[in-house]
């Protein structure tokens, strides 16, 4: 398979799995599960036809409505499959462009990015992450890097600093700085990137975090009390780390060096 098949596979696969995610989401905020019911409007109830739910593009060939009574659908799952279409593509492009266009690296991969927008979309609308489907994940990510033979040791090494690192927070704060799904995040992120790439990731979101909320404190947008989904940057640091996450290390030693 050459780099745009993969790229335009992965994209596809993405935008199926956001419009999952994006019913998830909703049904969550409802009380209601994902895996029973057909999809249906949320202001007259009317069954979703099959045409009505090709991700991305059902939205933009109704106009965001809905077609019998033309309430405005949510941009949610507009925003939601757009950006998990993205994630995959881009992931699935930079892989091919570097040449790693082998299975494992392109299912560990998928995968990760998988995990990593259930992480960054529940963090965002809820502030929450299902723990359980998070070890789920940490069991995906660690046999993708055992086939990819990265070094055990180092993957076991960045799950106890990750999640070591936040246990350690809600432990002393009593559960109000972090939350438990940090706990869990921050094991998951050890075993997706080993230990150095780890240590990089939560650098990215302590400083990302930081510099964005200056800004959205600047421009009015967020409020001294409001939380700040920290998860979601987490999700995002990881995503950076995972792919960048050795030609940022290289550099950052070379400069030491010299
Ligand atoms: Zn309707």
């Amino acid at each position: 398979m050459n780099y745009s098949t993969v790229t335009v596979l992965a994209t596809l696969l993405g935008a199926a799995w956001g419009s999952f995610l994006a019913a998830w989401l909703y049904r969550y905020g409802v009380g209601r599960t994902v895996v029973k019911g057909r999809s249906s409007c949320v202001t007259c109830q009317a069954t979703l036809a099959w045409f009505e739910l090709i991700p991305v593009i059902s939205f933009l060939v109704l106009r965001g409505r809905c077609r019998r009574c033309k309430a405005l659908l949510s941009v949610r799952y507009l925003v939601v499959e757009a950006a998990t279409a993205i994630f995959f593509g881009v992931t699935a492009y930079f892989l091919a462009s570097r040449g790693v266009v082998s299975w494992s690296w392109l299912v560990t991969g998928l995968v990760a990015v998988f995990f990593l927008s259930f992480i960054f979309f529940f963090e965002l609308y809820y502030s929450i992450v299902w723990s359980g489907f998070l070890v789920i994940g940490m069991i995906g990510v660690l046999v993708g890097n055992m086939l990819l033979h990265i070094p055990f040791l180092g993957l076991i090494a960045g799950a106890l600093v990750g999640g070591g690192f936040f246990f350690a927070q809600w432990l002393i704060s009593d559960g109000r700085w972090v939350g438990e799904g940090d706990i869990f995040i921050g094991f998951f992120m050890g075993f997706l990137l080993g230990w150095q790439k780890l240590l990089l990731a939560l650098f990215l979101a302590y400083v990302g975090g930081a510099f964005i909320a200056v800004l959205l404190l600047a421009a009015g947008w967020l409020k001294r009390k409001d939380k700040i989904q920290f998860g979601s940057f987490l999700a995002v640091s990881t995503w950076v780390a995972w792919l960048y996450g050795a030609d940022i290390i290289g550099w950052y030693m070379t400069m030491m060096r010299s």
